[in-house]
């Protein structure tokens, strides 16, 4: 078993607005192609999606993919030791073996951590301060 990379679907591969349901949006085109360049590469691509935790959502996952040309994609919510890259609108990258988040990941970072009412990046001491990050 080969290397694979994992593309999230909601705000990744396919548009998503909150008020959406369980729809899936229109492909972002950039994501499709890329994925579709991947593909022809011969690289494995999995849709990292937690839609895959309710199973009655795999039929319309499944049906979305092959319409927009990527029929045959895997869709999972688990990563295993062969997951080469995760492609993800939540993610903020850690740094190898650092405990820190890559800069160009700051700004998004943060914004989330402000969504949960926090002020920065929460420490091993508590303390939750930008200045730390
Ligand atoms: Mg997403």
């Amino acid at each position: 078993m080969g290397k694979w990379i994992g593309v999230d679907l909601d705000g990744t591969l396919a548009e998503y607005h909150g008020s959406m349901g369980q729809a899936i949006g229109r492909p972002i085109l950039p994501m499709l192609e890329m994925v579709k360049a991947l593909l022809r590469s011969g690289i494995e691509v999995r849709i990292f999606t937690a839609r895959a935790s309710d199973s009655r959502q795999l039929p319309a996952i499944q049906q979305w993919l092959a319409s927009h040309g990527l029929a045959g994609c895997a869709v999972t919510n688990m990563k295993d030791f062969n997951c080469h890259l995760i492609i993800d609108d939540r993610a903020a990258r850690a740094v190898w073996n650092r405990g820190e988040h890559c800069p160009g990941c700051r700004g998004e970072a943060l914004r989330r951590m402000e969504q949960l009412g926090l002020k920065g990046w929460p420490t091993s001491r508590g303390q939750s301060s930008v200045d730390l990050l």
